[in-house]
């Protein structure tokens, strides 16, 4: 009920942006994002590599709806990637892009292009782009804009959402020599015919996913804080005799940082998702409705200021 409530306010730009503008908004954010400026992401990804994290940095914005806007987004991506390299933080840090940003929903071939220029940016820079998936609507055209980035950047990552009743089919297309995919499990509201919709579904998916890219070629990237799909995945890659190198684990900025820590410590490749900039609206309701617990945390940053 809570968890549809936030992925309902999530789509809303109206309450996006009188809460973005609310004097109340920087505690609250910050605990989840980065900061609002390029400056302050390169300070925490430096803090998060001194400690032997990988990193993957998310301008936030999605759904972008003018060309100035979807510039805006690839200009702030070609910048950050400018800095990130001369910083010396490639490859530990690389970026995610979320298509909508860079003008999707405007025009297709205009997003890939934006992102052909962030691909050559990061490639430049020394480091990879992995494309964030959204809601079932754009996955079709982001699968495609990805085939055709990869022909000249192989290296371009794309997510899979398991509670999409199409991914284990996109897991088996995508689990080839080079690919790299990242299994989450899905942080849109989606509707039945498309989508599981019960808890359970959806982590039976996820290990079904989890199979079919841990037994493939790809570099399978799991991209979870629940602790049974995590021992699942440590389980498989055991099983289907994988090195630490050959797979990686992926936690959201803020989220479980203990256990950041131990896998990190078992060995394992952590990368953290690490959003910043202005527009954090959407991706805090979504933070939300995957743990409506977190809605303790805004109420006493609500309430003690
Ligand atoms: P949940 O079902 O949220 O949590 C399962 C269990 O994990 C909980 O029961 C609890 O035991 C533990 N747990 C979770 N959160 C906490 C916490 N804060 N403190 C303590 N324990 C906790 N979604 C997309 O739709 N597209 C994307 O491109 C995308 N990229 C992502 C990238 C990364 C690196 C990650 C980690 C997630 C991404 N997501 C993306 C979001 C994802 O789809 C889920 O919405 C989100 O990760 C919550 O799912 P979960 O697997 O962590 O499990």
């Amino acid at each position: 009920m809570l968890r549809s409530l936030f992925l309902a306010a999530a789509g809303s730009a109206r309450i996006g942006r009188l809460v973005e503008s609310a004097p109340v908004s920087r505690g609250i954010v910050q605990r989840f994002v980065a900061g609002q400026s390029t400056d302050e992401v390169l300070q925490v990804s430096r803090e998060l590599a001194d400690d032997g994290l990988t990193v993957s940095l998310d301008h936030l914005g999605e759904d972008t709806r003018t060309i100035e806007q979807a510039v805006a987004a690839r200009d702030e991506y070609l910048s950050v990637l400018g800095r990130l390299k001369g910083a010396g933080l490639t490859p530990a840090v690389e970026v995610s892009v979320k298509l909508s940003a860079l003008g999707q929903r405007i025009d297709e071939k205009l997003a890939y292009e934006h992102a052909r220029a962030v691909c050559a940016a990061a490639a430049e820079a020394g480091t990879t782009v992995t494309l964030d998936a959204e809601d079932h609507v754009s996955t079709d055209a982001t699968l495609e804009t990805l085939v055709e980035l990869r022909r000249d950047y192989p290296s371009t990552g794309a997510a899979l959402q398991a509670h999409l009743r199409r991914t284990e089919g996109d897991c088996r297309e995508l689990s080839t020599a080079g690919s790299r995919v990242r299994l989450c499990k899905g942080a849109y509201a989606e509707p039945e015919s498309v989508a599981f919709q019960s808890a359970l579904d959806v982590d039976k998916s996820f290990v079904r996913c989890l199979n079919i890219l841990m037994s493939g070629e790809c570099y399978p990237m799991v991209a979870t804080h629940d602790p049974r799909l995590i021992a699942i995945a440590e389980d498989r890659a055991r099983w289907f005799d994988r090195s630490p190198a050959e797979y990686e684990f992926q936690m959201l900025y803020g989220v479980r940082p203990e256990e950041q820590s131990r896998l990190l410590g078992n060995g394992h490749t952590v990368r953290i998702y690490l959003p910043y900039g202005a527009e954090w609206y959407g991706y805090l309701m979504r933070r939300l409705a995957d743990r409506p617990a977190n809605v303790g945390f805004l109420a006493r940053a609500v309430t003690s200021r």
